[in-house]
Parts: structure tokens; sequence; C-alpha cells
């Protein structure tokens, strides 16, 4: 693999290589789930194949956080590094959403979009110039986020 994304938790139990040329998406995501997860104000996550992801040291812990969601993390530290949607649809489950605060070069990335805005806290700065969703992406959204805002 040329030039993989790295990372890893923040004890050191875990790392991972992680393809980075098919990356469409570098989401902020404002959802509650994640604030809890990662005990941050927000969590952004970066969209890889799943096929060019791949744990190189330690094995993470999996927490089921809903019927449609799986999330790896590590075990010792607590350190939250990617979920992935599980089920039948293989266009959202063939990717991984890793943790950008888990890589070692999270500044190089480029953000694009902003989801879950709907529940951002009131007080978070806004990146006005991203677009914003008020749940899940749309073409992610059938069966995962059902109610998208009124417009
Ligand atoms: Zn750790
Ligand atoms: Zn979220």
């Amino acid at each position: 693999m040329a030039d993989p994304l790295t990372g890893g938790c923040f004890c050191g139990a875990l790392a991972y290589t992680a393809e980075r040329g098919a990356c469409r998406t570098v989401a902020h995501c404002h959802c509650t789930m994640c604030r809890k997860l990662t005990g941050g104000s927000f969590a952004t996550w970066v969209e890889v194949p799943a096929g060019g992801f791949v744990f190189t040291r330690g094995e993470p812990r999996l927490l089921c956080s809903s019927g449609f969601a799986e999330r790896r993390f590590c075990g010792d530290c607590g350190c939250h590094i990617a979920f992935q949607y599980v089920g039948e649809r293989e266009e959202i489950a063939d990717v991984v959403w890793i943790a950008a605060g888990s890589l070692d070069n999270p500044g190089e990335l480029v953000p694009t979009d902003v989801i879950f805005a709907r529940e951002t806290l009131p007080w978070m700065p806004d990146d006005a110039a991203l677009p914003h969703w008020p749940g899940q992406m749309p073409w992610l959204r059938p069966g995962i986020d059902e109610a998208p805002e009124a417009s």
C-alpha cells in the first residue's frame, strides 16, 4: 500500500494502517453518540475502504453502539478508533470511518462535511464553509437516520 494513513490509540496498544486514496468524506459529527463515546464536543470521521483498513498492532474491543453500527476501541486506554455500519447495504458497509484524532497526522486532512448538525452544541464555532446535513449524509440516511430536517 503506497503512502497509507497510519494511526493508533493513546496508549500505543493499537496501531493501524488504512488506504488513503479512496477517502471521499472527512465529516465532523455532532451526534450525541459520538460525543459520549469519545468524550469530545464532536468527533471527526475519515471514510476509508474497509478492505484497506487493518490493525497492525493489538486487538481492538468491539462495541455494538446500535443495531447498525460497530465501533472499535482500545480496551486499555479507551480510545475510539473506528466505526463501521453493518447490515445489508454493501455500499455503506464496505467502508470504515476512522476517528481523525487517532491518526498520526490528522492535520493533513481536509474536512468535507458537517453531519448531525441539528445536535451541535450551542457554543461550538460553526464551520460555515462546509455542507451541513441535519442528520447523516443523504446517501447513508435510509435505515440510519430516518428523520431528515424539513426544509
Ligand atoms: Zn490504547
Ligand atoms: Zn456521530
